[in-house]
């Protein structure tokens, strides 16, 4: 096997906004694919991996030394130093959290997704009443913190209907995050008023050739605009913003790098903000041929998600239930500090009242209660809330 060459050495970001979309400034995207022209991902020698696994403060070439194929065959120093470091900076805690999908409509048709609006899966919005019965049941198993999830549209699931989502959270939960299309930042400024308190983004693939590839039409064709969604709600006045590639779409040393990259620049520029990342890999899709890229393993999705905490020791690290048992049992030993507990993805799922079809399928279908017994018998503490309100 050689090292990975990247691809993206003279390819430019589309950069052709829509008219309703907000631009920021292009120095982020500018610096980010210059640092991925400048760094080349092979080969590097075992005393690069090493520097890098000692240096207090990695640079973004460290971060692709630990990401390349050398430091693989490292894999349990950086497991080691890893676990060194999320024990420093996180203790023992681990934070728990559910998702709740609200709707499955979607306008934009991504290829390898269950919501692409080509798929015929059955689409549902849940009502006000019928989000309150979802979350109602979630608060009642104990947890603290909810994820809102909705496909990216925006006639179905408009900011009024986000907003409104929200803020019946706000009622039951002491955490509220969304995952849904990116917005401009007066927008982001509104939900923040109705309770969000951080957004993650899935920038899905920094290859750009590939990215258009995987999204044939739809606003999330704006490569640009979606790149930028970090820096929208933090203008917007949301404390955290969260940061993913989806391993798997496109080379994963090369997403992972860019990925690291992205969220370094806006702690750069944003030191407030509370970092984190969330590590998905593909999931098979029901209904949908898209090949799985088989090209991600565990032991590589093992080695980002090291590679990342060495990189920022302090960014947050989720890792979902996309994930098996076994793995997620082991990684929250050595570098996650946020689960998902308690998963049902399709619409409706948490009353049994199912209304639409889920996104993909999920590897680990344990109960809070599940989940909390794991985490105590391996010597960690789980946290269903580490954010008080005085
Ligand atoms: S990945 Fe998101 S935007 Fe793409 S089809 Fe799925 S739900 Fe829609």
């Amino acid at each position: 096997m050689t090292e990975t060459k990247l691809p993206v050495k003279n390819m430019t970001a589309p950069t052709e906004y829509l008219k309703d979309m907000e631009q920021t400034d292009p120095a982020l995207i500018e610096k980010l694919f210059s640092y991925l022209d400048e760094i080349n991902f092979g080969p590097f020698t075992n005393y690069e991996v090493s520097a890098a696994l000692e240096s207090r403060r990695p640079t973004p070439r460290d971060l692709a030394a630990l990401l390349s194929l050398t430091a693989e065959k490292r894999l349990e120093d950086l497991a080691q130093k890893a676990r060194r470091l999320t024990r420093e900076h996180f203790g023992n805690s681990i934070n728990l959290f559910t998702p709740l999908y609200i709707a499955n409509y979607c306008e934009n048709s991504c290829l390898y997704c269950g919501f692409n609006s080509k798929n015929n899966i059955k689409r549902a919005r849940l009502n006000e009443e019928e989000i309150e019965r979802e979350l109602k049941t979630i608060a009642q198993t104990g947890l603290s913190e909810i994820l809102i999830l909705t496909g990216e549209s925006q006639k179905k699931s408009d900011l009024d209907y986000i907003g409104r989502a929200a803020e019946i959270a706000r009622k039951y939960f002491h955490l509220v995050g969304i995952e849904i299309y990116p917005l401009n930042s007066d927008d982001y400024a509104i939900l923040q008023k109705k309770g969000v308190d951080y957004v993650t983004i899935f920038q899905e693939t920094y290859d750009v050739k590939r990215y258009a590839a995987l999204h044939p039409y739809g606003r999330k064709r704006v490569f640009s605009y979606r790149f930028n969604a970090q820096e929208r709600p933090i203008a917007g006045g949301l404390r955290g913003v969260g940061f993913g590639s989806l391993f798997g779409l496109s080379d994963f040393r090369i997403d992972a790098l860019a990925t690291g990259i992205h969220a370094y620049l806006i702690q750069r520029k944003y030191p407030h903000a509370e970092i984190s990342f969330s590590c998905p890999r593909l999931r098979p899709i029901p209904g949908n041929t898209f090949p799985l890229a088989g090209r991600i393993s565990q032991k590589n999705l093992l080695q980002i998600i090291c590679a990342f905490r060495l990189f920022m020791p302090f960014a947050g690290i989720t890792v979902s239930s996309r994930e098996n048992i076994i793995f997620r049992n082991n990684i929250v030993d050595i570098a996650a500090t946020r689960i998902s507990a308690g998963v049902h993805i399709n619409i409706g799922g948490h009353c049994g009242k199912i209304k639409g079809d889920e996104q993909f399928e999920i590897n680990d279908n344990r109960s809070l209660a599940e989940i909390f017994s794991m985490l105590k018998e391996r010597g960690l503490q789980p946290v269903l809330s580490d954010y008080l309100y005085v």
